[in-house]
């Protein structure tokens, strides 16, 4: 029986052209599954602790999963990983389509690329082996030309099928801190910088054309769970789109927080997409308004259009799945006569709801712009929406201003920073690098940011100081994602204690009332299917214990390789821990193969550690923590109690004040690490 895992990783040095097929000993995804936590090992233990995350040292990581191409469904998502030129520490980014079983069709369980090149190149991998070509010409082009360009070189050199293609657009080529790397015509992994460590690498592009067998140990068996999966998944009836708003509504009128449903949930994604939740999340008071200021009343129904999944559904052209995934909630649409990806939740709300904006055109445009240039959208918006409240609040120079239209609600405005900031020109040079770096640029500190990476000197004018600092919302360096900590805190206790901080995919306490841990797990604890609103923000023993199984949950997940929304069906429904035993021939519990997540989470935090993080310095911006409260809307009154939260997590996973403690690590098999993560 072979386990789902080639045991094999691809090293490329690009400043000596030196490739080089490594093994992987099995002990490895023993005790660290793949994906995620081979990533996690493999920069451990090869990179040095302090290295420039844009210099040669630092190494890039893609990384499929350990169940990719095992048969299992929702294992279209593969992740970068790297030091976080954002953050400081750790960093990666999850991405769907079709590169993750393209990595492990050329024989490998990960791709791992050090060094700096001398001159722009691409690596080609395929069943006999992988070269470096010079990729001078394609070097300035946007990432879905460059995708055309290399398919299309593929293709007249003979090349049958086609390959998937991973790509920097011009915002990764110029180390933009919030660049991402781009696939399959617009798809991103875009979080923590990892466009710009490929940039600073001058690695423009992947491109990955092997047709080899994925093994897996029993695929039958594999088979036979994907299938009962699919035959359980019910088809709800979903109501008309209209009435998101009132269940919105209902869900922010309701003295109760609700456990949902995955079911229901997948049947939305399927049917609209991700965007399809954009307005009820606004009435509930999930999607943070007017950068973090404002409330659902400042984005009523009549001047929020753009944000209704009927308007996003009319523009798709035809739906598409990632690999393996029986939801499907991709879209592409055609826009201003270009074939487009459809907005996710999260670009629609940062570029709408976030901006007061209600132009849905300008959201597509200003998405695709993204794609191609390869920037993330969540940190785009983040810093437009500073950019707006600053120069709303008059602190903004207008020497820097010029004759940009940057207000509340206007798509214009927006669109003119962002082309600014893609060019790093005027005053999209302050904000091209995400709102933290925006704000050394603009305060007081002005001066430290001239050393960052990318940096840019700010505007002539006043420093406009404390208003900057403010208004830059992020956690740890990274912007903070589309849902609001104060309508769910656990966004907030994630965003704070995750090693890669800021994210939305690390977990919340919607996520694990999903999961359905209780199922399989002894000891997880089950949330009533009701539940009073104030207990969320209640700390306690039940609270940690849950938040701490969903990051052991998570990092599992990630280190298989499947998408978060598979997670959210239920791990009893999905039969993932059977699907794990098939595929690998291993037979371990559930609690052990979680034990195996938490040492993923924690070799994160070792590695976050060693880069000099301090875990009680990260946290989310004051507004976002409803410090002070907001005195209207859905989430007046509310404030979240991060220390007590970030205390019972430590204490349940066992890293006082963040560090993981010797007992722990001893417990984790990791005994040999203690010491070499600083203090
Ligand atoms: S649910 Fe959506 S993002 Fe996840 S694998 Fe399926 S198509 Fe991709």
């Amino acid at each position: 029986m072979a386990a789902s895992y080639t045991g094999k990783v691809l090293t490329v040095d690009l400043g000596t052209g030196k490739i080089e097929a490594e093994s992987v000993p099995d002990e490895v995804y023993e005790r660290f599954i793949g994906g995620l936590g081979l990533g996690a090992w493999w920069l451990y233990t090869r990179m040095p602790a302090g290295a420039d995350p844009l210099g040669s040292e630092a190494v890039l990581g893609f990384v499929p999963g350990l169940l990719t191409g095992s048969g299992s469904l929702f294992t279209g998502r593969w992740m970068a990983v790297c030091k976080s030129p954002l953050t400081g520490g750790w960093g990666d980014a999850n991405c769907g389509g079709t590169l993750a079983p393209a990595i492990k069709r050329c024989g490998f369980d990960a791709i791992f690329v050090r060094g700096v090149s001398e001159k722009p190149v691409y690596l080609e991998v395929g069943n006999s082996g992988a070269v470096l070509r010079d990729a001078s010409a394609l070097w300035g082009l946007d990432a879905m030309e460059t995708e055309e360009n290399l398919v299309a070189a593929f293709g007249a050199a003979g090349g049958k099928k086609r390959p998937s293609v991973a790509a920097i657009g011009p915002a990764g080529e110029s180390r933009s801190l919030i660049s991402g790397i781009v696939t399959d015509g617009g798809r991103i992994a875009a979080r923590s910088g990892v466009g710009a460590v490929m940039g600073s690498k001058r690695l423009k592009a992947l491109v990955l054309a092997g047709t080899k067998p994925i093994p897996c140990a029993d695929r039958a068996a594999v088979k036979a769970n994907s299938l009962a999966f699919a035959r359980s998944v019910r088809d709800f009836p979903l109501p008309p789109t209209g009435l998101l708003r009132l269940g919105g509504v209902l869900l922010r009128k309701l003295p109760w927080n609700l456990r949902f449903d995955g079911f229901l949930f997948g049947a939305v994604l399927g049917r609209l997409g991700t965007a399809g939740m954009n307005r009820l999340s606004v009435e509930w008071g999930d999607a943070p308004l007017k950068n973090w200021r404002g409330s659902e009343r400042d984005y009523p129904a009549r001047a929020s259009r753009a944000i209704d999944p009927a308007r996003v559904l009319e523009r798709q052209e035809r739906a598409y799945h990632c690999y393996s995934c029986p939801t499907g909630c991709g879209g592409l649409c055609r826009v201003d006569g270009r074939e487009t990806h459809k907005p996710e939740y999260e670009t629609v709300l940062a570029l709408s709801g976030l901006l007061l904006c209600d132009d849905l055109e300008a959201v597509f445009r200003m998405n695709d712009a993204m794609n191609r240039a390869g920037i993330d959208t969540i940190s785009a918006g983040a810093s437009i929406a500073m950019a707006i409240e600053l120069a709303e609040a008059g602190v903004l120079p207008k020497k820097a201003l010029g004759d940009l239209d940057l207000r509340w609600g206007s798509a214009a405005g927006a669109e003119a920073l962002l082309r600014l900031m893609i060019a790093r020109e005027g005053l999209g040079a302050v904000f091209a690098d995400g709102v933290r770096q925006a704000a050394l640029r603009l305060g007081p500190a002005g001066g430290q940011a001239a050393g960052a990476p990318g940096a840019a000197p700010g505007p002539a004018g006043p420093a406009p100081g404390a208003a900057a600092l403010e208004a830059a919302v992020h956690s740890g360096g990274q912007e903070l994602a589309m849902h609001d900590p104060r309508n769910d805190p656990g966004f907030a206790l994630h965003a704070a204690v995750d090693p890669a901080p800021g994210k939305h995919t690390v977990g919340c306490r919607l996520y694990y009332g999903m999961f359905r841990l209780w199922t399989r797990v002894p000891g997880a604890p089950k949330p009533p299917l009701l539940e009073r609103k104030d207990r969320a923000f209640e700390s306690g023993p039940e609270s940690a214990r849950a938040a701490v199984l969903s990051s052991d949950f998570i990092s599992l997940f990630n280190g298989a390789g499947l998408c978060l929304f598979g997670s959210l069906y239920g791990a009893d429904r999905l039969r993932f821990f059977e699907t794990l035993d098939a595929a690998t021939g291993w037979r371990r519990s559930p609690a052990d193969y979680l034990e195996a997540g938490r040492r993923i989470q924690t070799l994160r935090q070792l590695f976050s550690l060693r880069e000099g993080i301090e875990p009680k310095d990260v946290v989310p911006s004051a507004r976002a923590l409803g410090r002070p409260p907001k005195e209207a809307g859905a989430n007046r009154g509310r404030s979240v109690p991060l220390e007590a939260l970030a205390r019972g997590y430590w204490e349940e996973i066992g890293w006082p004040e963040g560090r993981p403690s010797p007992a722990t690590l001893a417990r984790l098999g990791l005994a040999e690490l203690e010491g070499r993560h600083g203090r």
